[in-house]
């Protein structure tokens, strides 16, 4: 069983998202694989309604480290927990690029996450730069001592994301996406998920999750269509 997560990013209207989530409902339910959505903030609500009685999982993409306060335009992990999200993802690569978050301010995040009781799914990975100068297990390293530092390592999910695979088209090959899950490995428990997230397509999905070291797929551009992410969920 392999656990797919779709990660919506910031598309998707809520009729878009309904109708997406009808569509998949039943052959995620044939599928034996364990699938998740990451979703807009937006869509939360009415689709953990519209999925309860699927095997549907949904969760968020983001969240704040504190427990409330004056942040405008923020949302706290409790908020999440009050509309149903069961994991959110933590550390994406565009939240670090785009946004400027630090391990410091993501690893704040996980143990919020953790004590609110939702799931993170942190994501952790190289750019290209860093995988030319041969510094990929060290750039891991620092991200997950320092993301996951003082955490209880066994409930959670990490993502192992090259940030010169997301949405490039240029997936990383299986042996790379495994050298880096025996990195991340060292660092969590064994019955932790270990995702590979970069450039997954219906075509290129079966590679990754023949190989014994990776637990699942996180899976940006090719969730958005109903179509594809049924390919992807139906894999054996
Ligand atoms: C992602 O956003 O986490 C991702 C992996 O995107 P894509 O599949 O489009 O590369």
């Amino acid at each position: 069983m392999a656990v797919l997560v779709g990660n919506w990013k910031m598309y998707k209207t809520l009729d878009q998202a309904e109708a997406f989530i009808d569509q998949i409902a039943p052959i995620a339910k044939e599928s034996g694989n364990k699938i998740m959505l990451a979703v807009p903030y937006t869509a939360i609500k009415t689709l953990v309604e519209r999925a309860k009685g699927t095997n549907i999982v949904i969760g968020a993409q983001n969240m704040n480290d504190a427990s409330e306060g004056a942040f405008t335009g923020e949302v706290a992990a409790l908020m999440l927990k009050d509309v149903g999200a069961e994991f959110v993802l933590l550390g994406h690569s565009e939240r670090r690029q785009l946004f400027g978050e630090t391990n410091a301010f993501i690893n704040r995040k996980v143990h919020r996450a953790l004590e609110s009781g939702i799931m993170p799914l942190l994501c952790v990975g190289e750019t290209y730069e860093e995988r030319q100068g041969n510094q990929t297990e060290e750039v891991l390293k620092t991200q997950l001592t320092e993301c996951l530092a003082g955490c209880d390592a066994k409930s959670l999910m990490v993502a192992y994301e090259p940030i010169w695979a997301i949405g490039t088209g240029l997936a990383a090959t299986p042996q790379m996406a495994a050298e880096a899950m025996k990195v991340c490995r060292t660092f969590v428990g064994d019955t932790v998920p270990l995702l590979y997230g970069g450039s997954v397509n219906s075509e290129n999905a079966k590679s990754f999750l023949e190989n014994k070291e990776i637990n699942g797929l996180l899976i940006g551009s090719a969730s958005l269509t109903a179509d594809s992410f049924a390919k992807i969920i139906s894999l054996k």
